[in-house]
């Protein structure tokens, strides 16, 4: 055994269908990847290159379980997004080749302080507490790659059972296997990283109380409440 002078912490875990734990890693995140997002967030859709933004891995709320309420802010968004998950390391991969990189697929919300982030954005400051606070990634149950083909499919949020954002994974601007190629080629994807994938149109605050529930067909469910 090492010689931690504090206990380690905790190994962050996703629940996989079926069974048994994903470890998780890191946490990358595709910033504007739906042309009709990156309108409403002010920006051009041009096919600039993909960015990138990361969440801490213990940032992460499991399937059903509550996500409180952050600090520091009045203006808490939901951001519907496909989650992929990593089970094979790699750096320069090639896109033919970039989905035998995948372990599974999960629905995720990428929970947004747009208050601090837009404060962020004006300044050109990172965006880190904007994005990677403390529970800000509630994740559905990790579903094994199998047959999932993460270009098309139905992605939709509903809050308090009103459907808030709908829209579909063949509408993002960089697809799965172009935004595995891309971000390896700027770090070595690893086992038990995630990438977040980027959201569709229509994002808004959410309230203390509030229900999500999130969809994307084929690969599964996020619920989480605010609390
Ligand atoms: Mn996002």
């Amino acid at each position: 055994m090492a010689d931690y002078v504090i206990a380690p912490p905790a190994i962050a875990a996703l629940p996989v269908r079926g069974g048994g734990l994903f470890p998780v890693r890191r946490i990358f995140c595709v910033g504007r990847n739906y042309a009709e997002h990156a309108r409403e967030m002010g920006s051009d859709p041009d096919r600039e290159p993909p960015f990138y933004f990361t969440k801490p891995a213990d940032s992460i709320v499991i399937n059903g379980a509550d996500m409180p309420y952050p600090t520091e802010t009045k203006d808490l968004h939901h951001e519907m997004e496909l989650v992929v998950a990593i089970g094979v390391s790699g750096s320069d991969i090639q896109e033919a080749d970039a989905l035998n990189h995948v372990w599974g697929y999960c629905a995720g919300l990428d929970m947004t302080r747009r208050d601090i982030q837009n404060a962020a954005k004006k300044t050109g400051r990172p965006w880190d507490m904007g994005k990677a606070f403390d529970h800000s990634a509630p994740l559905g149950e990790l579903v094994p790659a199998g047959s999932i083909d993460p270009g098309k499919g139905l992605i939709e949020l509903k809050v308090n059972g009103q459907v808030r954002q709908t829209s579909d994974l063949s509408k993002m601007i960089w697809a799965v296997p172009e935004v595995i190629a891309n971000l390896s080629r700027l770090v070595k994807l690893e086992p038990g990283d995630l990438i977040m994938t980027g959201t569709p149109e229509n994002v808004a605050a959410v309230q203390r109380g509030d229900l999500l529930e999130g969809v994307i067909e084929g690969v599964g469910t996020v619920t989480t409440r605010i609390v």
